[in-house]
């Protein structure tokens, strides 16, 4: 309820910013005569504005903000509402060319004026920065550069449209409307300054140093790290933070990783890491003492946001088991005497990361697993295949309804084993999934 009390509160106040600014434009002394098609153009430039400026804050990792939707939905939030603000921002000058073809006068070469221009240069820079994030994997655009220009093109564009509105813009002429504008420009600096500034300063200023790195079953390393002359972070068992190794805070080069260690040991984070690219196959050669910094925690995937729930059912795909170890690990540090279910679903045993480690957990905790093998031995006597509807029958509880389920793999696993479980009557509210995959 807490958590369901602050996600509405800050729903409200996402609405509010961007609802506020157009309120404002109407407040008053307002230029006449121009009809309601144009007023209507003019309340969605706005909006697309303040919903741009807003973008920047959903995207700043403020914990106090993500905490009660977890910073993987904001994130997912961030890139759905995008496609919104772009209608938002097509149709402003659609409306107007539509209702009054006149305006297109006004952008004949010899008569435009910079205003206009920067108008046009920040739609043609939001249009590209939509199709370069919607199809970034299809256009084979490397991550790290794609966040770089990710960045610094979303900050261009806000600032043309905020030249654009200064130039173009007589709905602002009034002195209580240009101090709400002045009010949205002040923050958007300040925040731009906490996070390239402040937030990488204050990263630096508690580091963290690699103790160990070992390899695991699944071409997965672990990497243990503790804190340097401060006491670390506090996390729950099943978070996530940002890691930077090799760079410093400023580089926006950092990866998110969950933390596979237990929460009942703060001291040391351990990591498990698959490799799959440049920075994931580095992770194996990082020695003892190497400088880390750690952006964390987040997320909302853990068991300590359902601790009244009788039992978990964690179900895990490949590396996806690293934070549901944290999770198993955490419980079994507890001496938890609730049941607990893990279905971990991989290629074959030998593949499967912390195996013996599992096996070893069913002695401390009352846990059952159940082993999903894609490609099994020949003498396997376990589950075989995909995780099917089936297979979940066959071990859930009678319970399974009044259970909480926590579902971490390759994405369309996390999408399979939902559907399957809300067919099988688990409530929706009952199924928390991480993906590994933002964007
Ligand atoms: C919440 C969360 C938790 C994760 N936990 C784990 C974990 O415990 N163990 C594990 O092995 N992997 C985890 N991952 C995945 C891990 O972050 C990526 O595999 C890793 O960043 C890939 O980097 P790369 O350069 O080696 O590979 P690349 O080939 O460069 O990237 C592969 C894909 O990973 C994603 N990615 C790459 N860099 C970043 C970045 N800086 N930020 C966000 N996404 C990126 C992109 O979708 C990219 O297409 C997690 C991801 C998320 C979002």
């Amino acid at each position: 309820m807490r958590y369901l009390n602050w996600g509405l509160f800050w729903i409200s106040v996402y609405l509010g910013l961007v609802i506020f600014p157009c309120l404002v434009m109407f407040y008053g002394k307002m230029p006449g005569g121009n009809g309601f098609w144009w007023d209507l153009s003019m309340v969605l430039g706005f909006a697309a504005t303040s919903m741009m400026a807003i973008m920047f804050f959903l995207t700043a990792r403020f914990k106090r903000a993500a905490l009660p939707f977890g910073v993987d939905i904001i994130y997912y939030f961030h890139k759905q509402i995008a496609i919104l603000f772009l209608l938002f921002v097509l149709s402003h000058p659609l409306i107007l060319i539509v209702s009054e073809p006149v305006v297109l006068e006004m952008l004949k070469p010899r008569l435009i004026n910079r205003y206009m221009a920067a108008g046009i240069v920040s739609l043609a820079t939001i249009i590209f920065i939509m199709i370069s994030s919607l199809w970034r994997k299809q256009f084979g655009i490397h991550y790290d550069n794609w966040r770089y220009v990710h960045v610094f093109l979303s900050a261009s564009a806000f600032l043309l449209a905020l030249v654009h509105i200064e130039g173009v813009g007589n709905y602002i002429a009034t002195p209580e409307k240009r101090i709400v504008w002045g009010a949205i420009m002040a923050c958007w600096f300040l925040l731009l300054l906490y996070i390239r500034l402040v937030k990488p300063i204050s990263l630096l200023r508690k580091p963290y140093e690699v103790v160990n790195v070992s390899g695991e079953r699944g071409s997965a390393y672990t990497l243990d790290i503790t804190p340097v002359g401060h006491p670390g972070i506090r996390f729950m068992p099943g978070q996530f933070v940002w890691l930077t190794i090799w760079s410093s805070p400023f580089s926006m080069r950092e990866h998110p990783f969950s933390i596979s260690s237990s929460a009942e040991q703060q001291s040391k984070l351990g990591f498990t890491i698959k490799e799959l690219g440049d920075f994931t196959r580095r992770i194996k050669d990082v020695s003892g003492g190497q400088r880390v910094y750690v952006d964390g925690p987040y997320g909302a995937f853990s068991i300590d946001r359902q601790d009244d729930s009788p039992g978990f059912v964690f179900v895990a795909g490949g590396i996806g088991i690293a934070p549901i170890m944290s999770m198993l690990r955490t419980l079994s540090d507890r001496k938890d005497k609730r049941r607990h279910l893990l279905f971990f679903a991989g290629a074959n045993l030998n593949r499967l990361t912390f195996y013996e480690e599992l096996i070893d957990l069913k002695k401390k905790l009352s846990l059952k697993i159940v082993f999903v093998l894609e490609m099994p031995d020949l003498n396997w006597q376990g589950e075989k295949g995909f995780l099917t509807s089936e297979i979940f029958n066959r071990h859930l509880s009678e319970n399974k309804h009044d259970l909480e389920y926590f579902i971490c793999g390759p994405v369309p696993m996390i999408h399979l084993v939902e559907k399957i479980l809300h067919r099988l009557g688990v409530p929706l509210h009952h199924l928390h999934s991480e993906l590994f995959d933002f964007v």
